[in-house]
């Protein structure tokens, strides 16, 4: 499709354009309540459009009616009756061409999202829902990243089949009789947050198709909709959203808040309802016309003109008013806008409260991508444009603890590069003193991890780089002993804390380094190695209730760094630091912190300073309170070792 008029990027992104035609109202798409039903659609250059109503997904035409035209590109139509549970389109013209479009703002749709839905939400509500909120934001945010599917398709999960890889799952609340899975797996690990991968509606997956099928779900279709094929009907466009609901209402009750993965950047296809209804305008192209692709799925979509930056804003705002969601992780955020970036964030800290809704995204893009000119990307050297809060995936701190992402073999600190020990005290002071191509403006905008959906498992790459033939499946001393420190590691540097699902327990894909459209049974949480690594897990677990009662590490603030002071360490590879412990006001177990990275072979001995001191970590065990009788500690090769120095 072309731009309508031939108009070229620059008219479409111009001022005189959006004089004429942004609209800034918050009534956009089919609004229905209390009886009425009010339909509004933002279509500029179009000389007709024409509504159609059916009473099902797959029927034929019920009503038609004409939209009236108003101000800025704007048509409506109002009825005095509830259309709820009718599916809708549009017969838009434009250009003398009549084209079929669903509603790029609808909150519901069919199958596979070929016809948008007229919902009356408040009717989607599952009992309770209206009066549930997310539990209290705690002091440090731990999230867990994990795909709905991955979570309960495991037959160990305990969840009843008919439940598993759906919504639902989230709801039942058992163990499979022999040991915890799924949600009371969850709720004793301990984390704050969980991460969902996209449950917008998506593309790749054909819901009316076998439940075989697998995708991540980072291709998307109707923003304001969840996605069908995680809901027990899709014949029925209402049941996707009360499901839905019931995860997250779920995930609340257990003391969980619930981040949603965006991706605001692209489109499944150009052939898109923003394209229909407003052909150009949606999507950036490059200086021969082409569409750009800095996303590397085909298109983007052009944020920085006022009316896809609206649409972002307010997609996000209803979320959260509708869903109760707690933040949002942005895909490819490099594609967006530090501008937009920090209007979300100005716009939900003014509605809900200054930081309950946690922003951060990947600062990155696929490709070169060309914005309109003035606009600042929101990429990792721009962080220091955005807003303090806005936080970034920090490669520099995964890539030192484990090695390169994408090169298998190539070592970080914990599996054989020792000679990068130095860098360990800048990424434990959130790198806020320099030493990456970035400033942050606080640890507040570091999002501290080792492994995420994307590239291998932390388990598939310390085996690929330490074991001359991999085996996955199997347990391996030397590599539960990184594995370990490398969760130490990170869990004991200044920032917020981010882990893939599955990391604790030796989460394996095979080698699998993109496993997108792989078999769900390669994907899936295998809850058996729960049980096989308890060790690991364990040791996870402790990591999260200790880095809890530690102040200076969980410090947001732009001064934390200024509580981390480098101690004197007698062995190249050794990296200790002591952290300020102490909150005024406020009781804490340990005035002072110390720790230790011992990236050597060696058993490294340390002295410590004066006082009363407890080991509160060390290579196999995370959360104890182990006496320290003289001024000497024996930190273990490979590992690390914590230790809390008791208030007098
Ligand atoms: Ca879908």
């Amino acid at each position: 499709m072309k731009n309508v008029k031939g108009m070229s990027d620059k008219v479409l992104a111009g001022r005189e354009f959006h004089e004429k035609y942004q609209y800034d109202g918050k009534d956009l798409g089919a609004i229905c309540k209390k009886g009425k039903t009010t339909f509004k659609v933002w279509s500029p250059f179009a000389q007709k459009v024409e509504l159609c109503l059916y009473k099902g997904n797959d029927s034929e035409v019920w009503r038609k009616a004409v939209l009236a035209q108003e101000d800025k590109g704007v048509w409506s139509i109002a009825f005095e009756e509830s259309l709820h549970g009718v599916y809708y389109d549009y017969l838009v013209v434009i250009e003398d061409e009549v084209i079929r479009t669903g509603d790029p703002y609808a909150v519901g749709c069919g199958c596979n999202g070929r016809r948008s839905m007229v919902v009356d939400l408040g009717l989607t509500n599952p009992p309770g829902f209206e009066e549930e909120t997310a539990p209290p934001l705690q002091e440090e945010q731990i999230i867990y990243e994990m795909h709905i599917k991955d979570f309960s398709s495991d037959e160990n999960s305990g969840v009843p089949k008919e439940y598993r890889g759906k919504y639902k799952a989230f709801t039942v609340d058992n163990t499979n009789g022999k040991y915890p899975t799924c949600m009371k797996y969850l709720r004793e690990l301990g984390v704050t947050h969980v991460q969902l991968l996209p449950f917008f509606d998506y593309g790749s997956v054909d819901e009316a198709g076998d439940e075989n099928q697998f995708n991540w779900g980072y291709d998307p279709l109707n923003y304001n909709v969840p996605e069908g094929s995680y809901a027990t009907d899709v014949a029925d466009g209402t049941v996707r959203i009360r499901e839905c609901k019931e995860m997250i209402q779920a995930l609340h009750a257990n003391g969980i808040r619930v981040i949603m993965d965006v991706v605001y950047n692209h489109t499944f296809s150009e052939d898109s309802w923003f394209q229909r209804m407003v052909p150009g305008y949606y999507y950036r192209h490059k200086k021969d016309g082409s569409l750009a692709d800095g996303s590397a799925c085909g298109n983007d979509v052009a944020v920085g003109r006022a009316m896809v930056d609206n649409y972002i804003v307010d997609s996000v705002k209803f979320w959260v008013r509708e869903y109760h969601m707690d933040g949002f992780r942005f895909d490819l955020m490099g594609l967006l806008t530090v501008d937009l970036m920090n209007r979300i964030q100005r716009e939900l800290d003014e509605e809900f409260g200054k930081g309950e809704k946690l922003l951060y995204g990947e600062p990155w893009s696929a490709a070169d991508s060309p914005m309109e000119e003035g606009m600042i990307p929101a990429v990792k050297t721009n962080t220091c444009h955005l807003n303090d809060g806005i936080g970034i995936f920090c490669d520099d701190t995964r890539d030192l603890i484990k090695g390169d992402a994408f090169l298998e073999k190539k070592p970080g600190v914990v599996n054989g590069a020792g000679e990068m020990a130095p860098l360990l005290i800048k990424a434990a002071k959130g790198w806020r003193d320099g030493g990456a191509a970035f400033c942050p403006k606080s640890c507040a905008q570091i999002i501290n991890y080792v492994s995420a959906h994307d590239n291998f498992t932390l388990w598939d790459k310390l085996i690929m780089s330490m074991c001359e033939e991999p085996n996955f499946l199997d347990r391996n001393q030397k590599v539960i002993a990184a594995n370990k420190f490398a969760a130490f590691i990170y869990f004991t540097c200044q920032g917020r804390l981010f882990m893939q699902a599955g990391e604790e327990f030796g989460r394996t894909k095979l080698g699998e380094g993109n496993s997108y459209c792989s078999p769900w049974e390669l994907n899936m949480l295998q809850w058996n190695r729960t049980v096989e690594f308890a060790d690991l897990v364990d040791y996870y677990k402790g990591l999260i209730l200790l880095r809890k009662s530690l102040p200076g590490l969980c410090d947001k603030s732009a001064s934390a760094a200024e509580r981390i002071r480098e101690k004197a360490v007698s062995e190249e590879g050794v990296v200790s630091f002591t952290v300020d412990n102490r909150v005024s006001g406020r009781k804490t177990s340990w005035e002072e912190v110390c720790v230790v990275y011992n990236t050597t072979g060696q058993e490294y001995s340390m002295l410590l300073e004066e006082g009363v001191w407890e080991i509160l970590a060390d290579d196999s065990t995370a959360n104890c309170r182990q006496a320290v009788n003289e001024l000497q500690v024996k930190v273990q090769p490979h590992s690390g070792m914590l230790l809390g120095k008791i208030v007098k």
